[in-house]
């Protein structure tokens, strides 16, 4: 089950406005989530917890990102998108 939805929402950690393609669900400039959806864009989570990266992997010629949801613990494995900031990405996953 995949929904594709496309929306605009502001960055609840960085307060930068993120411009929806219907896949991105995280901030491309200090990579966080949100903890929204059960199944991807279906937003049936009720938790709503913020959800820092906390892993990059390679595969494949792309990068798979981790986030954890700081409320429940929720770990969810994303696609890197073409504009996520990969230098941040990287500074965070070496901070952690
Ligand atoms: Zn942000
Ligand atoms: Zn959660």
């Amino acid at each position: 089950m995949f929904i594709k939805r496309v929306e605009n929402f502001i960055c609840e950690h960085c307060g930068h406005s993120v411009i929806g393609n219907g896949f991105t669900n995280h901030c491309p400039k200090c990579l966080y989530s949100k903890h929204v959806d059960v199944f991807p864009g279906d937003r049936g989570a009720d938790c709503g917890g913020m959800m820092p990266l906390i892993k990059m992997e390679s595969l494949n010629n792309t990068y798979i990102l981790t986030h954890k949801c700081v409320t429940c613990g929720y770990e969810k494995r994303n696609k890197m998108s073409p504009d996520d900031d990969f230098d941040v990405a990287i500074k965070i996953v070496k901070r952690v």
